[in-house]
């Protein structure tokens, strides 16, 4: 059976509007959406991913990656077909980017129930959408959500931002974390690495999740060599996040490995991501990572006052705390995030 979508409005004739994504796509009786994920039926739309699942892992809120948010536990991991970007260096082509008609036939239904029992069983903290963009199979997710926080579960949004203002709306009361995708600070670069042209939304999003939603939000930008690494770029998008989010908020830089469409460009230097660190650093924020270098000691959270390593981590995994509530055990500075003891 298909499910009603949400998020559309009649057009003309059988053709709708689908209002879910900043695409705000028109589709024809038979049609489906850029992302796959929507077909119109006789003047109706309807979401063709709703409880498939493509993907599901057990895993650390650390691989999202999410740093100040309940460090070092384990969250069920979902994820689904479709996406409303196209990034030629996409790690999860396989689901974001097949044929997603054809491709539901390897998906498994799990319903919103059987979801959070599974969390629950697997002894989670929370439910995690993230591998295609959650906001692709929205319906679900919200389901899940609600269900969630009826049952103390957290709940947490691997996203590229680009979701209308009425989804975002939407999902916020049900949302805890937000781990935002930024491509870059410049239109120029979104166009050439994502084929999108349009990112004012992505920005504004960030900054409501954070500011008119109170959710938990981090930043992950992966330096793409010769796309959006220059200092220039990468000091644009510290100062929003300084001005917009706030200094407490994390930003991940990410290591680029050549993948896809971008198999051609050489891996991120591992000294360039140590100094745009240290600009970033300079720039006033307080806590930059550095993802996908192994055994790399910027992915630790350090104490913002007295410099000491604060959570200790060893790839994806915490192997040392001195976290006491929120504060440091060295100094006692209160450390920015959502913890445990005030989750
Ligand atoms: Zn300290």
């Amino acid at each position: 059976m298909l499910k009603e979508a949400l998020l559309w409005e009649e057009f003309t004739g059988k053709s709708v509007r689908c209002q879910l994504c900043m695409r705000k796509c028109n589709i024809d009786d038979g049609n489906i959406g850029w992302c796959q994920t929507r077909l119109n039926k006789d003047g109706k739309l309807y979401a063709l991913t709703y409880g498939k699942v493509a993907v599901l892992s057990v895993s650390s809120i650390e691989k999202k990656p999410m740093f100040n948010f309940f460090p070092g536990t384990l969250w069920l991991s979902l994820g689904s077909l479709g996406c409303n970007f196209q990034c030629h260096g996409c790690q999860s082509w396989e689901v974001s980017h097949c044929d997603v008609k054809k491709g539901l036939s390897n998906t498994s239904y799990l319903s919103p129930e059987m979801a959070v029992r599974k969390a629950k069983k697997n002894g989670c903290k929370g439910i995690a959408f993230t591998y295609n963009e959650p906001t692709m199979w929205f319906e679900y997710v919200l389901d899940v959500f609600k269900l969630a926080k009826q049952e103390g579960i957290s709940t947490c949004f691997v996203t590229n931002g680009y979701m209308s203002p009425k989804a975002l709306d939407m999902l916020a009361p049900y949302l805890d974390g937000f781990c935002l995708d930024v491509k870059g600070a410049f239109m120029e670069s979104y166009t050439r690495i994502a084929d999108v042209s349009d990112i004012n939304i992505v920005f504004s999003n960030g900054s409501d999740a954070k500011r008119k939603f109170a959710i938990h939000v981090e930043i992950v930008t992966n330096v793409i060599p010769g796309y959006n690494s220059n200092e220039k770029e990468m000091k644009e998008i510290a100062a929003w996040i300084f001005a917009e989010l706030g200094k407490d908020t994390p930003w991940h830089l990410t290591r680029f490995f050549p993948y896809g469409g971008l198999k051609d460009v050489a891996p991120t230097p591992i000294n360039q991501l140590e100094n745009l660190r240290n600009m970033a650093l300079r720039e006033g924020l307080l806590y930059v990572y550095i993802s996908n270098v192994s055994g790399h000691e910027a992915a630790n959270t350090y104490c913002q006052n007295c410099k000491k390593a604060l959570i200790k981590r060893k790839e994806y995994d915490v192997v040392e705390s001195k976290l006491k509530e929120g504060h440091c055990a060295h100094c006692n500075a209160i450390i920015c995030g959502r913890f445990a003891f005030n989750g």
